[in-house]
């Protein structure tokens, strides 16, 4: 399978090329040249197969060209050792939970594949040491780390503000070790952010190392992302639930929503999506008036949605052909303010005993205003409440328990290196390397 860029003006690339480059040389975005429909069979018997059985059919659409079967099962098998139920909430409302991978946040799965995918790369087709930088305000640094942790041939770079990100998220990847060097840059997210792109656009560390990024831009971590899609609608089937189904994601870059679009293309019977947005509302702008207009984000309670310029719109234009009548017609959108957020928790957690997390909050209220007579919505839980701990224990006035899985990171020692924001510090120490 070839990858075009979104901007038409990079040459096509190998999966291979695609993965490690992450970004095309134009500065679009990598997008399959086919997207291979499903057969009806297929359909009818997913609601009797397992999670892993389903992933590997839509993988195989996807990678099966580039990747051998045998190798391709196991990386699929291998990213996906962990459930995602999904559960009642109310009415004909569900809850995807895509929490129960090992940082308890949706991105588990993606940077599973990514690694795996690319540590393939690397073992079969030679591909020299691969070098991934990532800047994170919390929840992307956690998941890229444990995703990548251990993986041969990869050394994973994660850049952070220094007393900016919750005692939690830090430990998930400073306590590591092997090979993943978390650094603590003396500075805002942002500042973290721009060394990063610094650094890709450097030629004498290029040349020096081969840098990647880890990010949903990344075609390896965004589109395994479809595989919970068709496992969702799997388990609806299975209770009988076959048409009018509507699924709502809340959404920060479009990443994982666009995914979604992908198998409504694959042939996924997903009557509409809905994104769901916090204050940071340019996708719902851009529905309402056929304008793109980014901004700069606001932050809010929901803060992995803080994002002003999503970068897979890209994407979502190039799939419906730049068409915002298309766009609106199979994707709805709504936006909700800190406050909204913090009604609707307390409300479900009052009435229904399902905790949500600020997150899924965003997905949860979007359907109980949106869902016409008739239809099922299923919502994406993309983080575990207690990754939110403060935010939500002062919503319900309870204290929310640390799960395991969590609490056994913060018995580790942490390992950092001090940064200053100055781009010349970080390439020196990267020169290094
Ligand atoms: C990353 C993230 C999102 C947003 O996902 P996108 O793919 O960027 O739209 C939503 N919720 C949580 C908890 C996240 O970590």
């Amino acid at each position: 399978m070839k990858y075009y860029s979104t901007n038409k003006q990079a040459a096509k690339a190998t999966l291979q090329e695609a993965v490690v480059k992450g970004l095309a040389s134009d500065k679009g975005l990598f997008m399959p040249e086919v997207i291979k429909q499903l057969p009806s069979s297929f359909f009818e018997e997913m609601k009797d197969m397992s999670f892993q059985e389903i992933a590997y059919v839509v993988a195989d659409a996807f990678f099966g060209e580039d990747v051998d079967a045998a190798s391709l099962k196991e990386i699929v098998y291998d990213t996906l050792s962990f459930d995602v139920p999904l559960v009642h909430v109310n009415d004909n409302i569900y809850s995807l939970e895509l929490f129960h991978g090992p940082t308890l946040a949706f991105k588990d799965v993606g940077a599973r594949f990514m690694s795996r995918l690319l540590g393939y790369f690397i073992k079969k087709e030679g591909q020299k040491k691969v070098n991934v930088l990532v800047a994170t305000s919390g929840d992307t640094g956690s998941a890229v780390a444990n995703g990548f942790l251990g993986v041969e041939g990869i050394h994973v770079y994660v850049l952070y503000p220094k007393g900016k990100v919750s005692p939690i998220q830090e430990c998930q990847f400073t306590t590591l070790g092997k090979n993943i060097t978390a650094l603590e840059v003396d500075g805002v997210f942002d500042d973290c952010q721009a060394l990063v792109k610094s650094a890709f656009m450097d030629k004498e560390l290029n040349d020096h190392m081969k840098l990647t990024s880890a990010n949903s831009i990344n075609v390896a971590r965004f589109l395994p992302q479809a595989f919970y899609y068709f496992y969702a609608v799997a388990q609806l089937h299975k209770m009988g639930i076959k048409k009018d189904i509507v699924i709502c994601v809340p959404s920060g870059n479009f990443g994982n929503i666009t995914a979604g679009l992908f198998g409504k293309h694959m042939g996924l019977p997903v009557k509409r999506f809905i994104a769901a947005n916090n204050r940071n509302d340019i996708f719902f702008k851009y529905l309402q008036t056929g304008v793109y207009s980014p901004k700069p984000s606001v932050q809010t309670i929901a803060n992995a949605m803080d994002v002003g310029d999503p970068s897979n719109f890209a994407r979502i234009l190039d799939l419906y052909k730049e068409s915002h009548e298309a766009i609106a017609a199979e994707i709805g959108g709504c936006t909700y303010t800190d406050e909204q957020i913090r009604e609707t928790l307390k409300n479900c957690f009052d009435k229904t005993q399902y905790l949500l997390d600020p997150h899924g909050a965003v997905g949860y209220r979007a359907l109980c205003e949106h869902l016409q007579p008739g239809e099922t919505g299923v919502f994406l839980e993309t983080a575990h409440p207690a990754k939110f701990k403060e935010t939500v224990e002062s919503i319900i006035g309870k204290e929310v328990e640390i799960p395991a899985k969590l609490q056994a990171f913060m018995k580790g020692e942490k390992q950092s290196i001090q940064m200053t924001k100055d781009f010349a510090s970080f390439k020196s120490f990267l020169l290094k390397e």
